[in-house]
């Protein structure tokens, strides 16, 4: 193991690292804006620059092998002259229009520029115009006159997506971030992970059509949460207002509104990425919900629906539980505490891949669509769905259950998140909760438990299934209360 010197401290580094990986692994800053962490090498924008001691010039550290013995200077009169020139090479033909755009308050280069530079411009040259709103794919905006070309994005469609869907395009200051061509490349509409380029953009080159002029992001905060979209339960952040910010005036659904989703860095389970799924959550989530318990199609309190629902499970002899493979950990083991003894328990699939989705790739996307069906199937079993002759009461518990088989006049309750027209059918109803706005964990298909915490408070009416269960327990057969 070479040991080497930063700023005349020792590191421990591996001999396949670089200078930059060193500093970044002790806590040791140099900035980037063309490295990542995930992606090749580029060395093109010039601003991690250090100094080997002893040596009048300055070198990248992205690019800098460890030696041992190496010593290096991150912050010398030299580095901060250099990196200051940089700043403003880089900023020449950058536009100074931070204030209206989606990027300010999270920028690497208005960070950098306060810090390393902090100077108005010395040029009297009018600045490269280029294209504002270049419509890149139907989720993506390029701002070609905020483009720095680190082409981390080029490298991103090219290492992680594999789409190789983008090119750098003309020669120097007229150099344009636009659609590749050749045999092996797919468009960006087609690339299932495109929007993860919005992320690593360090400058507002990149935009999320959907978000462009929408929000500010020093009103959001950011929950830890799970995709539900598939089995691999990636890592998320869930942006929405923070309470402080709560607007007054506009429609009340903006302050619960799931603003947007971005990966929360978990290497065993998604590293720094997502697919286009994950970040369409509110189109999932928000779509009308249920708010009130039912009894046969007629809105009752919830002790009311309960007391009908322990009255049902008191007269059955043989009732059937359909189990969600949506219900966190916490509610499966409710569920199947309360009502696993005398219910006989088949899991379903809540959702199966949508026309036109990737059903499955090397990358992250699983085929089950569902996020804990594994750890459902591991306390209900794996059997598939038969109904006995004397089937006498069937619990439905979330999406994706066919009314229409099952067992002609046997009564249902049925529990559900979102507006249906089964909730009216079924003899007793119950509004649940989404996973947003309550806690808990999903265990995803390669078995890593995954903590989820509550965004939103739950709308008024809506319950959370684990309540249900822990109510409805110890009703024993043919005693109806
Ligand atoms: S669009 Fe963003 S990520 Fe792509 S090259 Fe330009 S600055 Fe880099
Ligand atoms: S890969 Fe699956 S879990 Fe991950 S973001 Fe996409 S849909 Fe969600």
């Amino acid at each position: 193991m070479p040991q080497i010197f930063l700023d005349g401290q020792a590191f421990e580094a591996r001999t396949e690292q670089t200078v930059l990986q060193v500093a970044l692994e002790h806590g040791v800053f140099i900035p980037r804006l063309c490295w990542h962490p995930k992606l090749s090498v580029a060395g093109n924008c010039r601003i991690c620059v250090v100094q080997v001691e002893g040596r009048s010039w300055v070198e990248i550290a992205c690019n800098m092998p460890v030696s041992e013995g190496l010593r290096v200077l991150t912050d010398s009169p030299l580095v901060r002259e250099h990196r200051k020139a940089t700043m403003q090479f880089i900023t020449l033909n950058h536009p100074v229009d931070c204030g209206i755009c989606d990027k300010a308050g999270e920028c690497t280069l208005q960070d950098y520029h306060v810090a390393f530079n902090g100077e108005a411009s010395i040029s009297r040259e009018p600045k490269v115009q280029a294209t504002k709103f270049h419509r890149l794919s139907e989720r993506i905006t390029l701002d070609n006159e905020r483009c720095i070309l680190c082409t981390r994005c080029v490298r991103f469609t090219r290492e992680v997506s594999k789409s190789n869907a983008l090119g750098v395009k003309n020669r120097g200051d007229h150099s344009l971030i636009r659609p590749a061509e050749g045999d092996d490349v797919r468009l960006l509409d087609d690339d299932a992970y495109s929007e993860n380029i919005v992320d690593i953009c360090p400058v507002g080159a990149l935009l999320s059509t959907r978000l462009l002029y929408k929000e500010r992001v020093w009103y959001l905060q950011a929950t830890p949460s799970v995709c539900p979209g598939c089995a691999r339960g990636c890592a998320i952040d869930v942006w929405h207002r923070k309470p402080e910010w709560k607007l007054r005036t506009l429609d009340a659904r903006h302050n619960t509104a799931i603003v947007r989703v971005t990966p929360r860095d978990n290497p065993a389970v998604n590293g720094p990425w997502i697919c286009n799924k994950g970040r369409d959550l509110a189109l999932l989530l928000e779509r009308p919900r249920a708010d009130a318990a039912l009894r046969k199609g007629r809105a009752v309190a919830l002790d009311e629906a309960l007391a009908a629902a322990r009255e049902l499970i008191g007269r059955a002899r043989h009732p059937v539980a359909l189990v969600s493979s949506w219900g966190s950990d916490e509610e499966l083991a409710a569920l199947d505490d309360a009502l696993g003894d005398r219910f006989t328990c088949f899991v379903k699939d809540d959702h199966l891949p949508a026309d036109g989705e990737v059903v499955e790739d090397d990358l992250l996307i699983r085929a089950d669509k569902n996020p804990n069906g594994r750890t459902a199937r591991a306390r209900f079993g794996h059997q598939a769905l038969q109904f006995a002759p004397d089937t006498d009461l069937v619990l439905v518990w979330g999406e994706g259950c066919d009314f229409g088989r099952l067992p002609r006049g046997v009564p249902v309750i049925f529990l559900n998140a979102f507006l249906a027209a089964e909730n009216g059918h079924a003899e007793v109803f119950f509004p649940t909760s989404v996973h947003t706005e309550r806690d808990g964990h999903f265990t995803n298909a390669d078995g890593v438990r995954s903590a989820f915490s509550r965004c939103v408070d739950r709308p008024t009416g809506v319950v959370d299934a684990e309540r249900v269960f822990r109510a409805l327990a110890s009703v024993p057969a043919g005693v109806a209360p």
